[in-house]
C-alpha cells in the first residue's frame, strides 16, 4: 500500500478504492474538462444503484486505473485482493495485441466476453462505464462519437437486453441514435414531439380514472404512470409500419404496478371489463416470460375518448427486474443470504437462462475470422429474436428468420444432423419454413441421417451453418458424389398420429437416408399423402423398404420413381 494511503484509516473497500483512484487519476481530465475521477464516481454510483456489492463498487472506482495510470494489475491485487483485481482486469483493455493483424477492438471484446462469462459483474460494471461515456459523448470528436455509438448499438445495448436490463438497453440505444442517424432523429423530433406531448397529457388525464376504477375493485396499486416509448425503438417500429405514426399504439403506455401476481390478472380483467381490448394484443409474459426474464401483462384497449391505449401490468418485483435485469437477482440473493451465495451467484439463476453466456464464451473461441465473429455475435446472440417452444415446453430463442433446421441445431448437433422434417403447431412444414414467435416446434429425426447441402441455403444461425458444413465434410468422404439421382416414394395413408414416425423408423431400420420429407393431409377424407425422397439404394433394399412400409398400419398405397 502506498504511504499516503496508510494515513487514512479507512475500513471499507469502496472508500479505499475511491481515495486510491482519485490520487491515481489526479492529473487527468475528461474531455469536457472535469477531473477524471468524476467519471469513476459516476460509474461507481450507477453500480451501487444497481445494488451490486462492495467489490463491484470498488472495481468501478478502479476500472480505468490499470489502463490509464502507472499502477499495475499486481499492485491492485496486493491492495484490494484477488476479487477486485479480477474485476478490474476484466475491464482493462488489452493494450498490446498479440497478433498484429487482428483488430484490437474485437480482441478487447473477446477478452470482455471471456471475463464476464466467468463473472457477470464485469459486464455490469462495463455497462455502467459505457452508459456514462455515452452520456458525455458530445465532447468527443465526431469520428469517436460514431465508433462508440455504433459499438453501443451493436454490442452493448443488445447485451444489456439479453441480461434483462431492458431499461438500460433502451437508454443506450437512445443515446446512440442521434449520432448514428442524425437525419432520422431530426425527422422524429419534428414529427413526434407534439404527438408525444398530447399522448403524455392524455396519460396524465386518464391516470385518476384508472386509479378510481381499480380502487372500486379494492385493488391497491403501488404505482400508475404513463411511459413514453423510446425514440430509438419508436423509429425501429415506424420502419416496420411505413412511418405511419397512427399505427403505433404504444407511443405512450400506461404502467400499473400491483402487489401480487394474482392482482395482475385481476387488473387485466377489470380493464377489459371497462374498455374493450384489441384482438391479438393481449400478451401474457407472466405465464411465459421472455427468455431474457421479462415478465408483465400487456394489453391494448379502446380507452376513454376511444383512444387506443396500451396497458402494462406487473408486480414491484417484476418492475425491478425489468430495470435491473440480472443485477436484480444478484441483489435479491445478497439480501437473502451470505457471502457463500454471493461468490456462487451464477448458480442461483436458472442455468438454462444463462446458457447463452456459456455459448458465447465457447463460440468466440471457434471464430478465427474477425468478420465472422462479429457477424455471428450480432445475428446469433443479439439481434431481433423470436421465441419458440419445444415439445417439453422449454423456450428456445433464435434470430428472426430462423428455420426448423436452426432450431434443431440449437437443441443439439445430433438432432440437427438427424433431422428429416419438422412439425409446427402439429402440422408438418418444409424445413425452410420461417419460424414465428410462439411456434411449437417438433423435429422429426431419423437415425443415421446426414444433413443436406441444401440446408446451407436457408439456415440462419452460424451454429447451424458451421455444424452442417462439418457434417457435410464427413459425409463427402463416405459418399459417392458422382451420383446425384434419388428415389422418390409416394405413400398414401390413413391420417393417424404417429404414422410419420413409423415411416421414418422403417427407413431408419434399413439405414436408408431420407433427404426430403413432406406430407399433405386431406382432412375431409381423413387421409395423408407422404412424399419421401432418399438417396439411391440397391434393388434388394428398395423391395425390403416397400414391404416394410406396406406393413405399417394405415398404409393404403405406395409407389416410387427414380429421379435424376
Ligand atoms: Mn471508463
Amino acid at each position: 500500500m502506498p504511504k499516503w494511503l496508510e494515513i487514512y484509516n479507512v475500513a471499507s473497500l469502496p472508500q479505499k478504492a475511491y481515495i486510491f483512484a482519485e490520487e491515481a487519476h489526479k492529473d487527468a481530465k475528461r474531455a469536457n474538462g472535469d477531473p477524471y475521477i468524476t467519471h469513476c464516481l459516476t460509474v461507481a454510483e450507477t453500480v451501487a444503484n444497481w445494488r451490486l456489492d462492495e467489490s463491484s463498487i470498488a472495481a468501478a472506482l478502479l476500472h480505468d486505473v490499470v489502463e490509464d495510470t502507472k499502477y499495475t494489475h499486481k499492485e491492485i491485487e496486493k491492495m484490494f485482493g484477488q476479487e477486485v483485481a479480477f474485476l478490474v482486469d476484466g475491464l482493462t483493455k488489452l493494450d498490446t495485441i498479440q497478433y498484429p493483424k487482428k483488430d484490437p477492438n474485437i480482441e478487447n471484446l473477446r477478452k470482455l466476453i471471456v471475463s464476464f462469462s466467468k463473472d457477470l459483474r464485469v459486464i455490469i460494471i462495463k455497462l455502467a462505464d459505457r452508459l456514462h461515456n455515452m452520456q458525455t459523448l458530445q465532447y468527443l470528436p465526431r469520428e469517436r462519437q460514431q465508433a462508440l455509438a455504433w459499438e453501443t448499438t451493436e454490442i452493448y445495448a443488445p447485451l444489456a437486453y439479453r441480461l434483462g436490463m431492458q431499461k438500460l438497453s433502451g437508454e443506450l440505444e437512445d443515446l446512440a441514435f442521434p449520432y448514428l442517424y442524425p437525419e432520422e432523429y431530426e425527422w422524429l423530433i419534428d414529427n413526434v414531439t407534439e404527438l408525444y406531448e398530447e399522448r403524455q397529457a392524455y396519460g396524465e388525464k386518464i391516470k385518476p380514472t384508472v386509479a378510481k376504477l381499480l380502487e372500486s375493485h379494492n385493488i391497491k396499486t403501488s404505482q400508475i404512470d404513463s411511459r413514453a416509448k423510446r425514440y430509438s425503438s419508436l423509429y425501429k417500429k415506424l420502419l416496420r409500419y411505413d412511418m405511419q405514426l397512427d399505427k403505433i399504439y404504444d407511443l405512450v403506455a400506461m404502467r400499473i404496478i400491483v402487489n401480487t401476481v394474482e392482482e395482475c390478472y385481476t387488473v387485466l380483467g377489470i380493464i377489459h371489463q371497462e374498455w374493450s381490448p384489441l384482438p391479438g394484443r393481449i400478451k401474457d409474459y407472466i405465464a411465459r416470460p421472455k427468455p431474457n426474464g421479462y415478465r408483465s401483462l400487456h394489453t391494448t384497449v379502446f380507452c376513454t375518448d376511444h383512444k387506443i391505449t396500451e396497458f402494462q401490468i406487473r408486480t414491484q418485483e417484476m418492475h425491478e427486474e425489468d430495470e435491473l435485469g440480472i443485477a436484480a437477482h444478484w441483489a435479491y440473493q445478497q439480501i437473502k443470504s451470505s457471502k457463500e451465495h454471493a461468490r456462487n451467484w451464477l448458480g442461483v439463476r436458472s442455468r438454462r437462462e444463462l446458457l447463452w453466456i456459456e455459448q458465447l464464451r465457447n463460440w468466440q473461441k471457434a471464430f478465427t475470422n474477425q468478420k465472422d465473429f462479429i457477424e455471428s455475435l450480432k445475428i446469433d446472440f443479439f439481434k431481433d429474436r423470436i421465441f419458440v417452444i419445444t415439445p417439453h415446453n422449454d423456450v428456445v430463442d433464435l434470430p428472426t428468420g430462423a428455420t426448423p433446421i436452426d432450431f434443431a441445431y440449437q437443441i443439439h448437433s445430433d438432432v440437427g444432423n438427424a433431422c428429416v422434417g419438422a412439425k409446427i403447431n402439429g402440422k408438418i412444414v418444409p424445413l425452410d419454413y420461417e419460424l414465428q414467435s410462439g411456434d411449437l416446434v417438433e423435429i422429426i429425426t431419423q437415425r443415421g441421417r446426414k444433413p443436406s447441402k441444401d440446408w446451407l441455403r436457408f439456415a440462419k444461425t452460424s451454429l447451424a451453418k458451421k455444424q452442417i458444413r462439418s457434417a457435410l465434410q464427413d459425409k463427402d468422404h463416405n459418399l459417392d458424389k458422382k451420383d446425384e439421382s434419388h428415389i422418390e416414394f409416394k405413400i398414401v395413408n390413413e391420417d393417424r398420429p404417429g404414422y410419420l414416425k413409423d415411416i421414418t423408423a422403417a427407413f431408419g431400420d434399413l439405414k436408408i437416408n431420407i433427404t426430403h420429407l413432406t406430407s399433405t393431409t386431406d382432412h375431409r377424407h381423413k387421409f395423408s399423402s407422404v412424399t419421401a425422397k432418399c438417396e439411391p439404394i440397391s434393388k434388394d433394399r428398395l423391395e425390403r423398404a416397400l414391404v416394410k412400409i406396406k406393413k405399417i398400419p394405415g398404409t393404403r398405397e405406395i409407389s416410387y420413381k427414380f429421379n435424376r
